[in-house]
């Protein structure tokens, strides 16, 4: 039977997650939320996010 694997972020079931924890722009998530391990969608979001604020940043 095969391991299930839920999303650290949004907590539903994927077939490919990625794991966080070895990207350095998304070490600030990892240790805020505890985020490990992520699904697609939510790997979307969190980049998203950190090019708005970068974008905040700059402005
Ligand atoms: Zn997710």
């Amino acid at each position: 039977m095969p391991t299930r694997a839920f999303c650290d972020c949004c907590d539903e079931p994927a077939r490919q997650l990625f794991d966080i924890t070895r990207i350095p722009e998304l070490a600030e998530v990892v240790r805020q939320f505890g985020y490990r391990s992520v699904c697609q969608a939510c790997y979307d979001n969190l980049f998203e996010e950190l090019e708005r604020e970068k974008e905040d940043v700059d402005a």
